[in-house]
């Protein structure tokens, strides 16, 4: 791996961006999978041989042709915050580290935003309100995660209650990628052609510019309000989630005792209540607090939203951030995420059947999401206790059992993590363009070298 190493600070042309410290390298080769008591003995210590740092697509290119004609393997990293081990190399090789490609390049006058891979979520959003837009939805690791990683291994988050997921409403138009073969390409995947590379885990390419659609800015106001109860929380949720007058990007509810876990923000919460987070336009604050009363609840917080160095910063708390606010409290919490049914009765009768089966092991947290079809729905992260293998399994059978959709985080493949597509095209786009099988292997099961097919096929086996 030392000629490897010496072989990409030659292609570079600068030894500093290639990495072989071994504590730097393993930093660089672990991300959030240790959020999950199931993945953490399976992935501690593994890690790649050597980082490298590209700063554009060409040495992108280089480093793919060098590790494809040497069978390298090439895990791409944005910023390591994905929790299920994505950006975790299974067979060493080589961390592929995109921090530096980190140009914005524009923002247009129509509200696309055309930028690098490895920029931050975060500093996008500031250029963009600078020019009257803002993100459509982001996680809610805004801050640190990157655009390609999001791409590449996320689904969605703040704003997705207003503008669905990363795959829905053509938020993606467009992105330029990397080929894993002899001679690397850099392909422009436009329109449908984008889902083949989205949530593929950067097993099939290695996004390298991306044109990203905005929409344009509001004005926000960050309210917390709290209720008896969590049947009170979760109606009031689905009003304002699902009634197109409220304008927002953020509608959360936590059962008690999931807020007594938000020790910096504990003067908003209510001992034994449950509790909702909000982003809704500033304009429509006070009318809120009349459907507030009305409902029986009490609003602890509510003041213009100072952008993302704001404190408290409620989405901080909300997403799987509230994952992390458990752990924190005590580490046998973890999570699981849900998709509940879009007839509001019916996902309270399913709400009812898992917290009667398993008690206060099974905490609700919703996040109401627009799915691609138009309707608000109530999606869910609940925080869940870990006492062993088979009962987090039971967990998910039960839920799966009653019509609750189950995204299962406690896998470190592509087809097991709810975001696999059916039409398989992100399985197909892997023999296109990594035909040995280089780009991140071991997390796309279904996908088997073939050397006829590495002998650059065009389509997949039938
Ligand atoms: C506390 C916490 C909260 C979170 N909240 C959310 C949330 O609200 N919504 C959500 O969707 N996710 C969430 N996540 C998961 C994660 O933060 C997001 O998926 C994030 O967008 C990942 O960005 P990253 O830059 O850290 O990517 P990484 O973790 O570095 O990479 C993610 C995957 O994408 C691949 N990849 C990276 N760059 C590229 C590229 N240029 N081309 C091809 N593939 C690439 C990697 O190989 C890896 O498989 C959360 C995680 C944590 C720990």
């Amino acid at each position: 791996m030392k000629t490897i190493a010496t072989q990409l600070a030659q292609v570079l042309g600068d030894a500093s961006r290639v990495i072989t410290q071994p504590a730097v390298v393993e930093r660089l080769s672990r991300d959030f999978y240790w959020y999950s008591p199931i993945l953490r003995p399976q992935l501690d210590g593994k890690y790649a041989d050597v980082a490298v740092q590209p700063i554009s697509a060409e040495e992108v290119v280089a480093v793919l042709r060098l590790c494809y004609a040497h069978d390298v393997p090439v895990t791409v990293r944005g910023a390591g915050t994905g929790n299920y081990g994505q950006a975790v190399p299974l067979q060493r090789g080589v961390v592929l580290d995109l921090a530096r490609m980190d140009q914005i390049e524009a923002i247009t006058p129509d509200g696309v935003a055309i930028c690098q891979p490895g920029v931050r979520l975060g500093a996008l959003e500031s250029t963009a309100r600078e020019s009257g837009w803002e993100l459509r939805c982001y996680p809610s690791t805004i801050v640190k995660a990157t655009v390609g990683g999001f791409l590449g291994g996320g689904s969605g988050g703040v704003g997705s209650v207003a503008h669905g997921g990363l795959r829905d409403f053509k938020t993606v138009r467009a992105f330029e990628a990397v080929t894993m073969e002899p001679e690397p390409r850099i392909l422009l995947h436009e329109s449908d052609d984008v889902h083949g590379i989205l949530h593929a885990w950067g097993t099939n390419s290695v996004m390298t510019r991306i044109w990203l659609a905005l929409t344009p800015a509001v004005e926000w106001a960050q309210c917390a309000v709290s209720f008896p109860g969590f049947d009170a929380a979760f109606d009031f949720g689905t009003a304002v989630a699902t009634d197109t007058k409220w304008t927002k990007r953020l509608v959360t509810a936590f059962e008690w005792p999931i807020p007594s876990f938000f020790s910096p923000v504990r003067d908003i919460t209510r001992d034994g209540a449950a509790l909702v987070f909000l982003l809704i336009a500033n304009s429509q604050a006070a009318q809120l607090e009349s459907l507030v009363s009305a409902a029986g609840g009490t609003v602890t917080y509510c003041a213009p939203y100072a952008g993302l160095r704001a404190s408290p910063l409620l989405s901080d708390y909300t997403w799987n951030h509230t994952t992390l606010w458990a752990m924190k409290s005590d580490p046998a919490w973890t999570y699981l995420q849900c998709g509940f049914d879009a007839d509001p009765v019916r996902a309270r009768q399913q709400l009812e059947t898992l917290k009667h089966r398993f008690g206060d092991d099974f905490l609700h947290h919703i996040e109401w999401t627009k799915n691609g079809t138009g309707s608000v729905c109530a999606g869910a992260i609940p925080v869940v206790r870990f006492r062993t293998p088979e009962y987090l399994n039971d967990m998910i059978e039960t839920c799966r059992a009653n019509g609750v959709f189950v995204a299962n985080p406690h896998v470190n493949y592509v087809e097991g993590g709810g975001r696999y597509r059916a039409d398989i095209v992100q399985l197909q786009a892997k023999y296109r363009y990594d035909p040995k099988g280089l780009l991140n292997p071991g997390k796309m099961l279904t996908f088997h070298r073939d050397e006829s097919h590495a002998a650059a096929s065009e389509e997949p086996p039938a």
